[in-house]
């Protein structure tokens, strides 16, 4: 690694010293910048990577709400602005017991990069919550998002930053938080926050937007290869938003999703996964997969165990990591490729470790990387936002014609880039380059600020 670099990351983690994720995530794109640092030697002297690697702003604040039984409960909120070199802040929210700083801020981080791959004028920004709506009834995740919005409202604005969902946020939680935004500031601003209904101003196709774009990333590295989706046998971590409308698409393209999982356990069924049971228990009835064994007896079901991830033990061709970060570990990694496996698709941020990674790329296995792969959630987010604006709404073909030309374009650009430096197949290096290189030049036009 040239000197430059070195310094910055050492610097990162000395700073950051407890920030485990976000130093991973700052090594992982330093680790592939520097061919374009050594071309563009103007870089160091206007200090590009230490200022991307510093957030613009970072919120913290008590969330203090009232559970069923009248008990007070406080939990931490955090909304981490990142950057808004290229557009407003933009990046989910996200509500799980695991959120703490370096969460955030990992995924703000990633957001900046994948944001620019969009072409899109959308910054970065990530935020959440350590509140887990996993057992709470409906009026208390209303309680706890009105007090959550309460505190957020006086740092967000359909053109300042636009939160989203993520994990444990979906439906029904940023129709709370919107409900509550639009209270305080009495006034309708419909694109400050997406991911909403389409009855009160969504976007057709937003919620299948992420596992759709996934799939039309995966089909485009695929044909670039000779290869496609037809008659290939896939597994899927996650039974969430990504995880359920990737595996639609998959099937649309002609191929096999044989095992899901969720945070309990994996459910197995060699005959094809069955998805309108998996949307009924996850979607409906927010239930555990494990439910799926009451229609279809014939199936396998392993539960999860500490640091063990049954699922990426199954023999496939295909494993679209869209559950959480560093769910395949090296060791996982190793059984895949054993097993056969020849690409990999990160629907979930930072989905895979570093040496998974290097070990995919040393034994041929194909990546789509998350920042480029998963792009079509925020891309279709902003589509959301600019539909806000004009107040008029695209059919569900439509905006799934522009997410589709989004990806191929992603895709494109993570080639060109990795045939620019020579970096083979290796698309992680081809995506950060790509998103890194708009984002340097967006800095160094915009001055010192
Ligand atoms: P959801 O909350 O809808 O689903 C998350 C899924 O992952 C659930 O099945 C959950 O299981 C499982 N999961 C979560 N944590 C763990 C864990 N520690 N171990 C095993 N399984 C786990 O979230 P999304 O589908 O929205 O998000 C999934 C990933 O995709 C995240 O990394 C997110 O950042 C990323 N992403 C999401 C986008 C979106 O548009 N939603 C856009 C881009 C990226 P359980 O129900 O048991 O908790």
């Amino acid at each position: 690694m040239n000197n430059y670099l070195d310094s910055v990351l050492k610097d990162v983690k000395i700073k950051n010293l407890n920030e485990p994720e976000f130093i991973q995530a700052v090594n992982e794109v330093l680790s592939s910048v520097e061919p374009i640092l050594d071309v563009h030697k103007e870089y160091e002297d206007l200090s590009i990577l230490e200022r991307m690697v510093e957030p613009e702003r970072i919120i913290m604040f008590r969330v203090p709400w009232v559970n069923d039984n009248g008990k007070i409960v406080v939990n931490r909120g955090y909304r981490v602005q990142f950057s808004s070199l290229i557009g407003p802040y933009k990046g989910g929210l996200r509500f799980h017991p695991s959120v703490n700083l370096s969460i955030i801020k990992f995924l703000g981080f990633e957001q900046i990069f994948k944001n620019a791959l969009t072409g899109l004028p959308i910054g970065g920004a990530k935020g959440g919550s350590d509140f887990d709506p996993k057992g709470k009834s409906d009026a208390e995740v209303m309680r706890f998002c009105q007090s959550f919005m309460t505190e957020l409202y006086r740092h967000i604005g359909q053109d300042v930053d636009v939160p989203a969902g993520d994990i444990g946020v979906g439906g029904r939680e940023i129709g709370y938080l919107f409900g509550q935004y639009k209270r305080i500031r009495n006034a309708y601003e419909g694109g400050v926050l997406t991911g909403k209904d389409i009855c009160y101003g969504g976007s057709l196709a937003r919620k299948e937007a992420t596992g759709y774009g996934l799939l039309f990333y995966m089909r485009e590295m695929l044909s670039a290869h000779g290869q496609d989706l037809k008659g290939k046998t896939v597994i899927i971590s996650g039974s969430g938003n990504v995880a359920i409308y990737a595996a639609e698409k998959a099937y649309q393209m002609g191929a096999t999703v044989i095992a899901m999982s969720d945070s309990n356990g994996v459910i197995i069924d060699k005959k094809g996964i069955d998805l309108d049971l998996i949307k009924q228990i996850k979607e409906v009835e927010r239930g555990r997969i494990k439910e799926y064994m009451k229609k279809h007896s014939d199936v396998t079901y392993i539960e999860n165990t500490p640091n063990y991830s049954p699922i990426w033990e199954i023999k496939a061709d295909i494993a679209l990591p869209c559950a959480t970060q560093n769910d395949i570990t090296l060791e996982d990694a190793k059984k895949l490729v054993l097993n056969g496996v020849f690409a990999v698709g990160e629907g979930a941020n930072m989905p895979c470790t570093y040496d998974a990674i290097e070990y995919f790329h040393h034994n041929g296995v194909l990546v789509a990387p998350a920042k480029a792969a998963n792009a079509g959630g925020v891309a279709t987010s902003a589509i959301e936002m600019s539909q806000n604006s004009i107040r008029y709404y695209y059919t569900f073909e439509e905006v799934e014609r522009k997410l589709e030309n989004i990806m191929i374009n992603i895709f494109n650009d993570c080639k060109n880039a990795a045939d620019t430096y020579n970096l083979g197949s290796n698309y992680v290096a081809g995506a950060n380059i790509a998103a890194f290189k708009k984002l340097a030049e967006a800095m160094k036009m915009q001055g010192v600020v």
